[in-house]
């Protein structure tokens, strides 16, 4: 066994169970650990504070398993977190079969993600501790979930940073279909796991979809008509299908990525919306300005761009972006418009997010409220004590007449 020593006062995250350690705050290391192996991270004054997941490669020196001295670490231990993971998601499966069962930090679990479609599952491994119980995983998951198959899509640029190679491949049991059908609050959906963005489906932004079909199912009572709705950054067409189920009249949707969209509109077909649906293909910043030039209005505009700011270096620019399109998105809207805006930057916060919005809000020169806030799901927790967890936020904005 060997002992992370740290620098003295850097104990002090540990004492408040933020779950990292940095490179910077280690001392030294007594002994030869190997990558994902476990050590003992001790305070410069000899004090236990946990046992981690030793990661050589990475800034993120050691990750967290316990601060309790008490606990061994090993397939008992790691087949127990995952369990009680996916027990804390049993309730969201009465609404969908697309869930979140694993949430890396959240979960006790460092670096692992798990994502449920249906019958299959899928792994993201992000840090060299989870990375060494690979097989064990796989297993346990399979028992635990009766998944038909495990999919590991472990192909995220930040494996580099843990001095992991990038790999996609099956992980157990059978391999799944090109599209696994999942249904989320009664609108069908196919995930493609082997080429989507993250696992292939935005899940955390489940409560928003729902939202929207809500607002839009609202629209009709108080109108006597479905709405128009503008849906920028559709991918495969997540909200647009929402507004859909909501009885909007008319969704028209914008992405750049041609594959994203043959996605969104099979996903149309799926559930019969075809007719209501358009989709463009074309940059969402000239598209905006090219629909205001040609006069267009919309009752509702949904903005969930890519992450703009992919750490605090890019901030500046990712603000500039933001309101660019929130100006320009505003300015499409009839008077009772709304526009639902989001960020998926863990470098812009709540509040930047907020002030950024406002300043869009500012140049528009229209009277704008504030009616609701958003963040990912509940099985997207956010573990208190580490608040680098927080990413995505979301406002529901209302202009006024
Ligand atoms: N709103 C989606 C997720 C958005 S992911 C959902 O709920 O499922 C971001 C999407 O933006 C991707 O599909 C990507 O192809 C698209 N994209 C990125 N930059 C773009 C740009 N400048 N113009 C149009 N689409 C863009």
């Amino acid at each position: 066994m060997a002992d992370l020593i740290l620098k003295a006062g850097k104990e002090k995250s540990l004492l408040r169970r933020h779950p990292w350690v940095y490179d910077t705050a280690v001392q030294r290391v007594v002994g030869k650990p190997q990558p994902g192996e476990t050590v003992r991270v001790l305070a410069n004054n000899g004090r236990f504070l946990a046992w981690a997941a030793f990661s050589p490669a990475s800034t993120l020196r050691a990750r967290c398993w316990s601060y309790d001295e008490k606990d061994v670490i090993d397939d008992a231990f790691i087949e127990r977190r995952l369990r009680e993971a996916i027990a804390a998601r049993a309730p969201l499966f009465a609404r969908t079969n697309a869930v979140r069962v694993v949430f890396g930090e959240a979960d006790g679990l460092p670096g692992l993600i798990v994502d449920q479609y249906g019958d299959w599952l899928v792994t993201q491994f992000q840090a060299a501790g989870v990375e060494a119980w690979r097989p064990l995983i796989g297993r346990v998951l399979m028992e635990a979930t009766g998944a038909r198959g495990v999919f590991d899509r472990s192909d995220a640029a930040t494996r580099q940073r843990e001095g992991l190679e990038i790999r996609a491949g099956l992980l157990a049991g059978e391999e799944p279909p090109q599209a696994i059908e999942v249904v989320e609050d009664g609108v069908k959906y196919g995930v493609d796991v082997r080429v989507g963005h993250k696992t292939g489906f935005y899940i955390d932004q489940r409560e928003s979809r729902l939202t929207v079909q809500r607002v839009a199912e609202e629209f009709r009572r108080v109108h006597g008509r479905g709405m128009r709705a503008l849906n920028c950054f559709c991918y495969t067409g997540g909200f647009s299908l929402a507004l859909l189920k909501g009885s909007a009249d008319e969704v028209v949707s914008v992405d750049s990525s041609e594959e994203a969209l043959a996605m969104a509109r099979a996903n149309a077909e799926r559930n019969d919306f075809s007719g209501r649906a358009e989709w463009i293909c074309e940059d969402v910043f000239t598209c905006l300005r090219r629909l205001r030039d040609a006069g267009e209005h919309f009752d509702l505009v949904i903005l969930d761009p890519p992450k703009f700011a992919s750490s605090h270096y890019h901030v500046d620019r990712a603000a500039r972006a933001y309101k660019d399109i929130n100006l320009n998105g505003l300015k499409l809207l009839e008077p009772g418009g709304q526009l639902f805006t989001f960020s998926c930057s863990g470098a812009v916060d709540v509040d930047l997010f907020q002030k950024i919005v406002a300043g869009a809000v500012i140049d528009s020169r229209r009277n704008v409220w504030a009616v609701g806030r958003f963040g990912a799901g509940a099985d997207h927790p956010l573990l208190m004590t580490c608040p680098e967890g927080e990413y995505l936020k979301g406002m529901h904005l209302a202009v006024r007449p």
